[in-house]
């Protein structure tokens, strides 16, 4: 039987991220991925919009936001594989578009309050009033707003550049991905009195293999629920479809930044036309993957020709649709282990909407608590599992 020091369950973004920090540090653990598919077709990075901004109001979001951003600013360095012909880092495609989230009476107190956070995280953000909108963006209608925030230095990026990045810097430096399914989850007594289940010691493969394991990531993402409950941890993680359509339309506007109003509306430049979603509050639970033009027509299309007027006659090119991990708690990433019960095992999900921007900065931290036993660089520590289990939120606000 094969033994593994670390063992992450579900390759995407988040757990390739891990595999090539945990592997990058100097302790050097050997480290095994399992994903069973590795065309990525249904994993939640594959379908992202690829926004990354610092538009948050916690303080972690912001400054994970602020250290991903660095990092994907210097991709090329950070992430170089040499495949024997030099530099083979995937193109990122970095957009730097800037964010815009746009909103009224309701909204105006709360990106006021947000800007004073951001900026001193060093986040260079605009406050818009509606004059300044009407000067810098025309295109979008601004009778009903008070306020936007405006971050010219966000952008967005191809997911799929991040995941085969991560991915090949990863298996580089020695981490090693298998195509298999972890269908099973031993945890054995432990001589640690603080731990109430034991430890996990053995992982069951669906291909009948099982693995000797030191600790273990669950970085299954919308399947991170299930992967826990082989454990009976309870985890406030739900899939939730969320779509993307892609319209291409006549007018040629002012370049646009990725917009974002109260109707969760998102909207952002992409090639000849544009990406578009809506993301539905009150979509059920589901590993739903269906696309429902009458979603389009009745709701989006009507939102987005009414902030943005030019959309009235468009040409929906394609859709598609792909699953938030949504933390039913606090819409924020759940990242830690099981403390007092299974305390070799941790979680990496819940992200809610935002885990592929905070993908280097998660990697960079659970190297940091599993090998070095705490945060180094970021204090993430709000953020773990004890809120799960005290019922604490940390709600963010920055999400309109
Ligand atoms: C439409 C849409 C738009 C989005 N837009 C943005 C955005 O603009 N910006 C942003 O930052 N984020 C965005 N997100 C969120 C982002 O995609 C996710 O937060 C991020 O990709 C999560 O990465 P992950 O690695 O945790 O999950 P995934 O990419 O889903 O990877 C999880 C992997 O786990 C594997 N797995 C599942 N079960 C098992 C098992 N039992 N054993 C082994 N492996 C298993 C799966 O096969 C999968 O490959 C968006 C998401 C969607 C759906």
């Amino acid at each position: 039987m094969s033994h593994t020091d670390i063992l992450i369950i579900g390759g995407g973004a988040i757990g390739s991220a891990a595999a090539a920090f945990l592997r990058g540090a100097p302790q050097a653990p050997t480290v095994t991925v399992v994903e069973p598919d590795p065309t990525y077709e249904f994993a939640s990075t594959s379908r992202a919009t690829g926004g990354v901004r610092r538009l948050f109001s916690c303080p972690e979001n912001i400054q994970m936001s602020v250290a991903s951003l660095d990092f994907f600013k210097h991709w090329h360095t950070n992430i170089a594989v040499d495949d024997g012909a030099g530099n083979a880092a995937p193109d990122l495609g970095w957009k730097e578009g800037g964010y815009l989230f746009v909103v009224d009476d309701r909204g105006a107190a709360i990106v006021e309050r947000n800007a004073v956070r951001q900026r001193a995280h060093g986040v260079e953000v605009h406050l818009l009033d509606r004059s300044d909108l009407a000067r810098r963006f025309p295109s979008i209608r601004n009778d009903d707003l008070t306020l936007a925030a405006w971050t010219p230095g966000d952008g967005w990026l191809d997911p799929n550049a991040v995941l085969q990045g991560f991915r090949k810097k990863a298996q580089q430096l020695g981490a090693v991905y298998l195509k298999d399914k972890v269908t099973g989850i031993t945890a054995q007594g432990s001589a640690n009195p603080r731990s109430q289940r034991g430890r996990v010691s053995h992982v069951q493969l669906e291909s009948g293999d099982t693995l000797k394991v030191g600790t273990v990531i669950n970085a299954a993402g919308a399947w991170a629920g299930d992967v826990c409950a082989l454990l009976e941890m309870p985890l406030p993680v739900v899939p939730m479809r969320r779509f993307e359509h892609y319209v291409e339309i006549e007018a040629a506007l002012e370049p646009l930044p990725l917009i974002k109003d109260l109707d969760r509306l998102v909207c952002r430049p992409e090639g000849k036309g544009y990406s578009v979603g809506l993301v539905n509050s009150s979509e059920p639970p589901g590993y739903i993957f269906d696309t429902d033009p009458a979603y389009f027509e009745s709701v989006v299309w009507p939102a987005l020709a009414w902030r943005l007027p030019a959309f009235e006659a468009l040409k929906l090119k394609s859709e598609w649709s792909g699953l938030y991990d949504e933390n039913t708690l606090d819409g924020n990433m759940i990242l830690g282990n099981w403390a007092g019960e299974v305390e070799n095992f941790y979680v990496a999900a819940g992200f809610s909407g935002h885990g592929l921007m905070h993908a280097p900065a998660v990697g960079r931290a659970l190297a940091e608590l599993i090998l070095e036993g705490g945060y180094r660089t970021l204090d993430l520590a709000r953020m773990d599992y004890r809120r799960v289990q005290s019922g604490e939120a940390v709600r963010e606000e920055g999400i309109i």
